[in-house]
């Protein structure tokens, strides 16, 4: 039994060596007679260890595959396609945590996989599923050599890693295969989701672990510690964890990431940001879907090396000078690109891009192509000049940190802009309204204003370049339907600084009118989940701003009415009330509860903020809870909830 013991020790450990730490200390023959002579042990004594290598191979097909319950439910996590929506992740996280420290890591593109231990014990592997229930894929995944059967931790334990199939085995299997696999993702799917083990064993699929679900001793603060108490377990971790002090480094780690990938053996498609600190995840929970405390920032982007021609500066709505590269033609993700944006001069001088410079330029989910950097300097290359002029009306240019502004509120391109943005699809929504007809409006018609958009006439349009009878009707129609705007789509239309589709959904919400909003202090905005301190601050001036209020006065008396949903029921359970739910309720699910709340007149939050009135507190609740008792709000249980109903 000792001898048996021994060769299922050494075995398992030159397997480790082999599969988790890619260096091998022994050749192949090796490992093959003391794995044949465990075999024949195993056939003498008929005695199989649980963590005996000799499990690993593929067994028979199975007929269906079982369900489990994950014992935590596997959140997917929300995601961020621009760094738009992921500083709007940074802002949400800086209201809720003081100094938040994030962690940065690959996003593997795989099949995500769920592993339980028992007692130190291998006992079943499940995919994700819907994240409440997997698949039982135990038998499939045995045949995956890079994750332990026996762990040093002895509690109950769900760990989760991402299956995946490296780019050199898919390309391997495929020289052979009679079927072959398109693309690593499907093909492990494909491995793993596949009732004969065989399948699974032959594509070779590997697991990378990043998170443990659940743990029923112990607790591990960070996710620097969840990296650790994996790779400590024998468990394969992907050796990049970038802890990252602020916004500005994580932005950092992804672009070192989106560099990165392209020399990596595994498909990745982002990156994952999380807060570090585990205590703080606590305080910003989890939406229906997702938790709050991580995004994942997606690649789906193409890029390519071409050369700068020239730099010329763009002047946008609110006066900002974005610098736009000119470039040599070039094909990205079935475009032809010549033009590429940087953010500030700032940016070109951090990317180091010069007229004549050999760049790498990328196109992903936004419209316009960026460039991430300079990749090599012509001889000739030339530095890009700062502005010190617009370059369309010639003002005298301000600078306000690393970005530099045109203060001529009439320059053209800003009254395009702004007419532009008043215009678009998730604003006023005018059908027919074009950068060009803005064009046209302010070069023709002298129009400087959104509110005069209201008393255009068709006499005026017909002096238009392209406008004919139907145009015309058509463009009064829209802009006449335009008056019953939605309110936070109004709120996005009038072009405040900050205040994107998210911001202005949030102020809709809190605010019952523009004019209770317009009174509205920056001390207030603040408090709201979506407005950071630079927006409120923004918000609170553009009010203040005489000619924003008269102009806002236009609007409305020239029949803009802005509308909001139904208004709350006088009389309702929770009419008036602001509710905000914390801990564990066991009669309802928590969107049972808010859509109760919602229905009875209440408004949901889902923060605790000066404005709530109401905390409903279930079981284990945190730190939420301690919020409304220093701000000394009503705070009720789950029966008392129950009575209010009936
Ligand atoms: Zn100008």
């Amino acid at each position: 039994m000792n001898r048996m013991r021994e060769l299922i020790d050494t075995l398992n450990k030159w397997a480790y060596e082999y599969y988790v730490l890619d260096n091998p200390s022994v050749s192949d023959r090796e490992y093959d007679k003391l794995y044949d002579e465990l075999k024949e042990l195993e056939e003498q004594t008929g005695v199989t260890e649980f963590d005996s290598p000799t499990k690993r191979v593929g067994g028979e097909p199975v007929k269906s595959f079982g369900e489990h319950e994950h014992i935590e439910r596997l959140y997917s996590l929300d995601k961020a396609v621009s760094y738009d929506e992921l500083d709007a992740f940074f802002t949400r996280v800086k209201k809720a945590v003081a100094e938040p420290q994030y962690t940065v890591e690959y996003k593997f593109d795989g099949l995500t996989m769920c592993l339980t231990y028992d007692g130190g014990k291998f006992v079943r592997a499940t995919t994700r599923g819907n994240g409440v229930k997997g698949e039982d894929v135990t038998a499939q995944c045995l045949t995956i050599k890079s994750f332990p059967l026996a762990i040093d931790y002895k509690g109950l334990l769900e760990v989760q890693g991402e299956a995946v199939i490296r780019l050199s085995v898919l390309e391997n299997y495929n020289k052979t295969a009679k079927e072959q696999l398109k693309n690593a993702r499907n093909a492990v799917a494909g491995a793993i989701r596949n009732l004969d083990p065989r399948v699974t064993a032959e594509r070779k699929p590997d697991i990378l672990f990043y998170n443990v679900n659940y743990m029923s001793e112990g607790f591990l603060p960070t996710q620097e510690e969840h990296f650790k108490f994996l790779s400590d377990n024998g468990f394969k971790v992907f050796p990049y964890l970038r802890l990252c002090k602020n916004e500005e480094e994580a932005k950092r780690a992804i672009e070192e990431i989106d560099l990165e990938r392209k020399n990596l053996d595994v498909l990745t498609d982002g990156a994952v940001i999380k807060l570090n600190d585990c205590a703080a995840r606590d305080t910003m929970g989890y939406t229906d879907k997702f938790p709050r405390w991580a995004t994942a920032y997606k690649f789906e982007a193409e890029e390519s090396v071409t050369r700068v021609k020239d730099v010329i500066w763009q002047v946008g709505r609110t006066g900002k000078l974005t610098p736009l590269a000119l470039v040599e033609p070039v094909e990205l993700a079935g475009a032809t690109v010549k033009k590429a944006t940087l953010y500030n001069y700032g940016d070109v001088l951090r990317k180091d891009v010069k007229i004549g410079s050999k760049v790498l330029i990328r196109r992903s989910n936004e419209v316009i192509p960026e460039i991430l950097g300079a990749v090599e300097h012509a001889e000739g290359s030339v530095p890009v000049e700062k502005p010190a002029v617009c370059p369309y009306c010639k003002s005298a240019v301000e600078e306000v940190g690393a970005n530099i502004f045109c203060p001529n509120k009439k320059c053209r391109p800003r009254v395009v802009g702004r007419l532009e943005h008043f215009a678009q699809k998730d604003a006023m929504d005018i059908e027919g309204f074009s950068e060009k007809t803005a064009e046209q409006l302010n070069e023709i018609l002298g129009i400087e204003k959104c509110s005069q958009l209201y008393s255009l006439t068709a006499e005026q349009l017909k002096l238009l370049d392209g406008f004919k009878d139907k145009k015309i009707s058509n463009l009064l129609k829209s802009i006449e339907k335009s008056k019953n705007v939605p309110q936070e789509r109004f709120l996005f239309a009038l072009g405040i600084d900050g205040v994107g589709k998210v911001a202005a959904k949030d102020l809709t919400k809190n605010f019952q009118s523009i004019e209770e909003l317009s009174n509205a202090s920056a001390e207030q905005l603040v408090q709201l989940e979506n407005i950071g301190d630079i927006t409120a601050e923004a918000i609170e001036n553009w009010f203040k701003e005489p000619e924003n209020a008269e102009e806002l006065a236009a609007l409305l008396s020239a029949g803009v009415n802005p509308q909001r949903k139904a208004k709350t029921v006088v009389g309702a359970i929770f009419a008036g009330e602001y509710v905000v739910l914390t801990g564990t309720l066991n009669r309802y699910k928590r969107s049972e509860a808010q859509s109760i709340i919602e229905k009875n007149g209440g408004e949901c939050q889902s923060a605790v903020t000066a404005k709530t009135t109401l905390v409903i507190a279930g079981e284990a609740a945190g730190s939420k809870l301690e919020k409304a008792k220093k701000l000394g709000i009503k705070i009720i249980d789950e029966t008392a909830f129950e009575n209010m109903l009936n």
